[in-house]
């Protein structure tokens, strides 16, 4: 099987990449991306070919490796709430345009798509667990800019959807719960605002900044370990009697479910067993801050999210085994140790 993926030098591509080389001897990738920088170490291995490519420019190249793949999936992507706010146009212009540029080519040329949604798209949806199948997707009004991502997401989800009934587009739409791991974010870069929380804290740490609580860090999430994402992953790439066929699947931990503000706590606590953190944890300071200071006016919170992963459970046969513990410990290991 040939695979393409767009976007495979992300946090997510990466492990995708090491996850497939490592148990597929009859997969080969094809894995696009601006930068190598995070699977520099797999270029030259059988069956992997990096190609530096911009999907926002190099259009014929995308058309060829599309052509020659069976499956591929379109990573590439801005998933930062502080561009959200910022420069919503270049989220509209990355996370759709040129996604939906993507999912054409798998119709003209009959391929099959498997695409990144995300648990944004559920938005402010008050729902105890939200459910791939009934559950609303609630976004804010337009001056709240930060719902360009879950719109453009959630549009590509209803044009995949629609473009299965269609053209019989052969597609699987995976939404990711904040996956965490090593290789998330480049943690040297001291700017808040500029990764997502696990990583925004441990950069803080590591820069001596106070950990900031947006609007009080009551806000939950639900944490999944990256080597969970990966191994569902997996199973929608295989496919067992075409059982991720047309299928969208929550992919998260909701038994790893935690506040910012308890967040914030675990990781200076364990900041504390680090050589290089430990100094700086007993200064920095954990702070609450509004969200209109963080992120700007525009910015919207959600206050709970936490997956139904049933169907992945019975469909994929597939569950998170990663708890927030080994989680942080795994992740801050490979970023201190
Ligand atoms: P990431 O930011 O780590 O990776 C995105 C990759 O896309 C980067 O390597 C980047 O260089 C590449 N890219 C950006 N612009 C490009 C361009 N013009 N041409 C070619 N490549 C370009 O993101 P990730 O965490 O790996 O996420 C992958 C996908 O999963 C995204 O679509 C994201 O929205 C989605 N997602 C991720 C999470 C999560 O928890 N990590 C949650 C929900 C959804």
């Amino acid at each position: 099987m040939n695979i393409l993926i767009v976007g495979a030098g992300g946090f997510i591509g990466s492990h995708l990449c090491e996850a497939i080389l490592d148990r597929h001897s009859d997969w080969n990738i094809t894995a696009m991306d601006i930068s190598s920088a995070k699977i520099g170490h797999l270029i030259g291995q059988d069956r992997f070919n990096f190609v530096q490519s911009d999907i926002l420019k190099d259009f014929d190249l995308m058309e060829d490796s599309v052509k020659n793949c069976d499956v591929v999936f379109p990573l590439a992507a801005i998933a930062s709430p502080l561009v959200y706010v910022q420069d919503p146009l270049r989220i509209f212009e990355l996370d759709f345009e040129a996604n939906l540029r993507i999912v054409r080519l798998a119709i003209k040329y009959k391929k099959r798509v498997i695409f990144p949604s995300t648990s944004e798209v559920y938005g402010m949806c008050n729902d105890e667990e939200f459910d791939e199948e009934n559950s609303s997707c609630v976004t804010g009004p337009i001056c709240k800019q930060r719902w360009i991502y879950s719109c453009s997401k959630q549009m590509m989800d209803r044009v995949i959807y629609a473009a299965g009934n269609k053209y019989d587009l052969h597609y699987t739409l995976f939404r990711p719960f904040n996956w965490i791991g090593p290789r998330l974010d480049d943690i040297t870069n001291p700017n808040n605002g500029s990764s997502r929380v696990v990583t925004q804290f441990l950069s803080n740490i590591l820069h001596g900044k106070n950990l900031n609580l947006v609007d009080g860090g009551s806000q939950v999430r639900c944490f999944t370990y990256i080597s969970d994402g990966i191994d569902a992953l997996i199973k929608i790439v295989e496919n067992k009697n075409n059982c991720a066929d047309k299928q969208i699947f929550n992919i998260g931990n909701p038994y790893n479910e935690l506040s910012i503000k308890d967040l914030a706590y675990k990781i200076k606590g364990l900041a504390s067993e680090y050589e290089k953190l430990k100094e700086n944890a007993s200064k920095v300071e954990i702070v609450v801050t509004s969200s209109s200071d963080y992120y700007g006016k525009s910015y919207q919170d959600v206050n709970r999210r936490v997956p139904s992963i049933k169907r992945a459970e019975s469909i994929l046969g597939w569950k998170p085994v990663v708890n927030m513990d080994d989680l942080l410990t795994k992740t801050m290991d490979f970023y201190f140790k």
